[in-house]
């Protein structure tokens, strides 16, 4: 995409940060079972698994990264990816992907599937949702407001991170009508209903 003939975009939203688990790819996590099987007690993987001895970290380590490794194999690009992206490099928003999961299943996924972002943060980096430090650190590096940008998920770990970065724009792809995020939270069921949306708020 030539981005010198593009159109100037909405001066409201200059960048969209994804998550990938849920959001980019469609994937099966039973967290609950993974909790239950590493033994954390209920709490956060990641950081239950930092804050572990040896040789407990290392080997609890190894078997996240079994499962994580297992699903991404498994994983597939959602509907309608490719023609968002297109779509939003057409309208000079820069994108960028916060994960908790590892830079090899992100690379993985990514020459996989051909899709490509300005900015990739990875758990490598250290900050991990639900913590709001890695969304903090896009913006920084960015040079953009909070208002700026806005933070595209499919969990509460994405609600309660663009909360804890103070980002008030969080868009949620969920199906569950039933669902319980907060009320400035919009959410959608399909990647082609927010492409939908962001036609209609950026043209
Ligand atoms: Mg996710």
């Amino acid at each position: 995409m030539n981005r010198s003939n593009s159109k100037t975009s909405n001066p409201g939203i200059k960048g969209i940060i994804f998550d990938l688990d849920g959001t980019i790819v469609d994937v099966s996590y039973d967290w609950v079972q993974i909790k239950n099987d590493l033994e954390t007690g209920g709490k956060p993987v990641l950081s239950f698994i930092q804050n572990l001895p040896e040789p407990e970290k290392t080997k609890k380590m190894k078997q996240l990264e079994q499962i994580e490794d297992k699903a991404t194999k498994k994983a597939s690009l959602k509907d309608g990816i490719k023609e968002l992206f297109d779509y939003l490099e057409k309208m000079n928003l820069k994108k960028a992907l916060v994960t908790n999961n590892s830079k090899r299943n992100v690379d993985f996924i990514i020459k996989k599937y051909r899709i490509s972002f300005d900015l990739v943060m990875t758990r490598e980096s250290g900050l991990w949702k639900p913590s709001g430090e890695a969304f903090l650190s896009v913006l920084e590096r960015w040079k953009f407001h909070k208002n700026d940008c806005c933070v595209v998920g499919d969990s509460m770990f994405d609600v309660v991170a663009a909360r804890d970065a103070a980002i008030n724009r969080v868009i949620i792809l969920s199906e569950d009508r039933n669902h319980s995020f907060p009320g400035h939270v919009k959410v959608f069921s399909t990647i082609k209903d927010l492409h939908r949306w962001f036609e209609e708020e950026l043209n």
